[in-house]
């Protein structure tokens, strides 16, 4: 009989820690919908004792988001334990994640302290949150390098004291896969009770190796797999979520005994709201997900492909989500067949709101003639900032460039904000600068742009461009989207819409 792979998903808590990645409360709470659609197993939501900010978007993935189990992460420490419990109390299946390192150089280099002091805190704070919560998970923190005679102590001792998962990570990224295979294999050994709890895996990808060390452990009995969308992760990442997903459904051969309940067709768009909102674009050669993993170039192998799909291509596209970008609306498309579409796509639009995508899908397609699937995801992506931060202090409104190699670019911007509509304009180094002046003149901020990045949804000169911008303010980095068919609109949106996350950010944490 096949036996489930459980995929627990660290975007949120893991992936989140990436420098310049952090999200706020409501995007992660988008993004914990849609992982819910995918139909992942877990979802490690944060860590509560973070801070204030992470135990409310925490709380509110609990209350707001169902199926999945909902988990959350601690140190061995009571109060850690304490607020983990508190953020995720109201979720229908709850989930403590307790970890502490146990490896040599993290108990005496880090922690200054000694193995009897640290198994006994492990025991007294698994019974603690097992307390608390009916499902418990222990992770022994770099595993990999710990000694495997106080591991099998420690992980024994954590069953004892109530524990039902039991999580090995390779924190450092440093094992190979036949070793960390034989690590899972000797704790299955070695440990009396292990056959009464799930053996999860945590792999990190320094040396590229996350997903084939994860695919060594459950070779050898693991039924667990952390991962995060796209890979993201501290460093190199973490084990990616599409990779280990499709290398257990395509190689079925192989992995006879095992599946995932993962809903496959969900893969490309979690991939994408995932990147865009993190701001981390995906390598155009990332397996699946990159935007070259099924393109064919060579001739043999289109001519191949066209022929016969699997002379060349290992998984058919849409099994991933990947629809062949087709031409789907006019201008003539009514509201019915926009809100079919949409909703196809995943989007389920209110009355209220229909009015307004409506409107924007209208006035592209003017422009367009031909609306593509991609044009109106750029468009409820832009359309979801606004319901998103509903607290969104200014609109963008209207905008006049005038550039050109020969002149000094100025723009005039006009932007609603609490006080009613106000119009500014400023002189740059090209039209983006200029733009991005009058924008900081009408909202008074002018954070330091980090990052500019500008791409195409769809084919032709009439596309939809979709900007994104990365800015720096005290330290800390906040992601911005716009999109339009005027690039230098949509570098206005996202620069606004960047804003409009540094004041929430501060009025809110
Ligand atoms: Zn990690």
């Amino acid at each position: 009989m096949s036996e489930k792979i459980l995929i627990f998903d660290t975007t949120l808590r893991d992936a989140e820690q990436t420098p310049g990645a952090a999200l706020n409360g409501n995007e992660k709470l988008a993004i914990a919908k849609h992982l819910s659609a995918l139909n992942v197993d877990v979802i490690e939501a944060g860590f509560p004792r973070s801070s204030p900010a992470d135990f409310e978007a925490v709380s509110r993935i609990a209350s707001e988001v169902e199926g999945p189990e909902i988990c959350a992460l601690s140190r061995i420490i009571e109060k850690d334990i304490t607020d983990a419990w508190e953020a995720i109390r109201d979720a229908k299946r709850p989930r403590i994640h307790t970890f502490v390192g146990t490896s040599e150089i993290h108990i005496k280099g880090i922690m200054r302290s000694d193995e009897d002091t640290i198994l006994k805190s492990s025991i007294e704070s698994v019974a603690y949150a097992r307390d608390l919560c009916p499902t418990v998970e222990f992770s022994p923190m770099d595993a990999a390098r710990t000694d495997p005679v106080y591991l099998f102590e420690i992980i024994e001792a954590t069953i004892e004291a109530g524990a039902s998962i039991i999580n090995i990570p390779d924190t450092v990224g440093y094992a190979i896969p036949s070793e960390f295979g034989k690590l899972i294999a000797s704790i299955k050994q070695n440990v009396s009770n292990i056959d009464q709890v799930i053996i999860s895996v945590h792999c990190h990808n320094d040396l590229g190796l996350a997903v084939a060390n994860s695919i060594a452990a459950i070779k050898n009995g693991a039924r667990q797999v952390e991962c995060t969308v796209n890979g993201l992760g501290e460093r190199a990442g973490n084990t990616s979520m599409e990779e280990i997903v499709m290398a257990i459904r395509t190689r079925r051969d192989h992995f006879a005994d095992v599946h995932t309940d993962v809903d496959t067709t969900e893969i490309i768009p979690i991939s994408r709201l995932v990147s865009r909102t993190m701001g981390m674009p995906v390598a155009a050669n990332k397996a699946i997900v990159g935007a070259n993993a099924f393109a064919h170039s060579s001739g043999i192998h289109q001519d191949g492909v066209i022929k016969q799909r699997d002379t060349f291509e290992i998984i058919n596209p849409t099994v991933v989500g990947l629809q062949e970008s087709q031409i789907i609306l006019s201008p003539r498309s009514g509201r019915n067949a926009l809100r079919h579409r949409l909703a196809v796509l995943g989007y389920d639009v209110e009355t209220e709101q229909l009015d307004s995508v409506y409107e924007r899908f209208l006035s592209l397609a003017d422009k367009k003639k031909e609306v593509h699937d991609a044009d109106l995801e750029a468009i409820m992506q832009d359309e979801s900032k606004t319901v998103l931060v509903s607290e969104n202090r200014y609109q963008f409104d209207h905008i006049q460039v005038f550039s050109g190699n020969q002149i000094t670019s100025t723009a005039t911007v006009g932007i609603t904000t609490e006080g009613g509509a106000v119009t500014e304009a400023a002189t740059g180094d090209g039209p983006v600068d200029a733009t991005y002046k009058a924008i900081s003149r009408v909202t008074g901020f002018s954070p330091t742009l980090s990052d500019y990045q500008i791409r195409s949804v769809t084919e032709g000169m009439d596309a939809i461009g979709e900007v994104t911008v990365k800015v720096k303010e005290q330290g800390r980095s906040f992601v911005g989207h716009g999109a339009s068919t005027d690039i230098i609109e949509a570098s206005a949106k996202a620069y606004i819409n960047a804003i409009n996350k540094v004041i929430h950010f501060r009025e809110n944490g």
